[in-house]
């Protein structure tokens, strides 16, 4: 049946006066993106790149535990593209795991070298990709430690540190990993015995986040505490005179730079197994490869950037001695591998 003249030009109006907007947008190109990175900076990140590429950018934010449960839960039907995580040995899993899409982008193998990104199965593919470091050191309190006492990790355990010693809980994928390096560097037997050595040392349960153990350090109640160095580094950038004040109490401690060096973990992307626009997430990536994009995780974030040769000038990983140091080399395989030895010890000598 025809349509009535009037009706087709009314809804023709209709489209041409309201429905524009709204197909313009629905036809804008959509990345999924589920992120575990916790920072409040990386908005001006997703926004560059819509503005660059078009592509905008729908997020779902959750922990790295929640991000891999719900990729596990939705299979086939996820809307997941992009996958961000902050933790080496979970990309590890994840990858083990099947929930990344391994990709091959001849910009992202030229700009990441290749001991931060996995290899896939599958011929010449990468399952992930880290695109940032941070480095897991030690703060304590100047006023009561001496920095001999604590330029190892190994020492944190030792008796010379007891009621000192505050983290935050040892299954947090930060520790976690770090406890698996120490596997890694010491065997496993002495591993356990330096976790129940550190339980020992502990001026209290472990609680909070990396933040407030440095807090906790500043205030007098704990003077050893284990922290990420871009909480460190946010801290000393700040503008707020209290967390100025907090600063100069402190001092921070690169661990074990005259044995393996100190743990690094990584920040990291891949392709969602089931993406619907892969085309995008491989653009998504390759964009947080970018100059641009390795300068915002430097300066916004206070991460190190992981393309070779970028030039950055961030004051605070300069001020605690961060712009060269020694950084462990291992296999990020080997500390997602020892995470589960890592949990059946930390039950047995009760570090919660
Ligand atoms: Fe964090």
């Amino acid at each position: 049946m025809p349509v009535p003249l009037p009706a087709l030009i009314a809804s023709t109006l209709l489209l041409a006066n309201l429905g524009a907007p709204l197909t313009a947008q629905a036809q804008q190109p959509v990345l999924n993106l589920y992120s575990a990175r916790h920072y409040s900076t990386d908005e001006a990140l997703y926004a560059n790149f819509t503005k660059a590429t078009g592509i905008r950018i729908q997020r779902v934010d959750a922990d790295d535990a929640g991000i891999l449960a719900r990729l596990q839960t939705e299979g086939a039907s996820s809307p997941a593209d992009v996958v961000l995580l902050v933790d080496a040995a979970r990309l590890w899993r994840a990858q083990i795991d099947g929930l990344f899409l391994p990709v091959k982008s001849a910009a992202l193998d030229a700009a990441i070298p290749t001991h931060l990104r996995a290899k896939a199965e599958t011929d010449g593919r990468t399952a992930w990709f880290g695109f940032s470091t941070r480095a897991r050191v030690v703060v304590y309190d100047k006023a009561k430690v001496k920095p001999e006492d604590v330029d190892t990790y190994e020492e944190l355990a030792d008796p010379k540190n007891k009621g000192r010693l505050c983290t935050r809980s040892g299954s947090h994928p930060y520790n976690l990993s770090l406890f698996g390096s120490m596997v890694e560097h010491i065997g496993p037997e002495k591993t356990e015995a330096w976790l129940k050595g550190m339980v020992n040392n502990m001026a209290r349960t472990p609680k909070g986040g990396d933040t407030d153990q440095v807090k906790a350090v500043a205030s007098g109640e704990c003077g050893v505490a284990i922290t990420n160095t871009y909480y460190l580094a946010r801290m000393m950038r700040s503008n707020k005179p209290e967390d100025k004040a907090l600063m100069e109490k402190v001092g921070v401690m690169f661990p074990n730079q005259s044995s393996w060096g100190t743990h690094v973990n990584i920040a990291g992307g891949a392709v969602a197994r089931h993406a619907k626009n892969t085309a995008a997430a491989v653009k998504f990536l390759e964009y947080l490869a970018s100059p641009e994009a390795q300068q915002y995780f430097a300066n916004g974030n206070n991460e190190w950037p992981v393309v070779k040769g970028l030039k950055f000038d961030n004051p605070a990983l300069k001020a605690m001695g961060g712009d060269t140091f020694k950084a462990e080399v291992i296999p990020t395989s080997v500390v997602g591998m020892n995470q589960v030895k890592v949990q059946q010890m930390l039950d047995r000598v009760g570090f919660k």
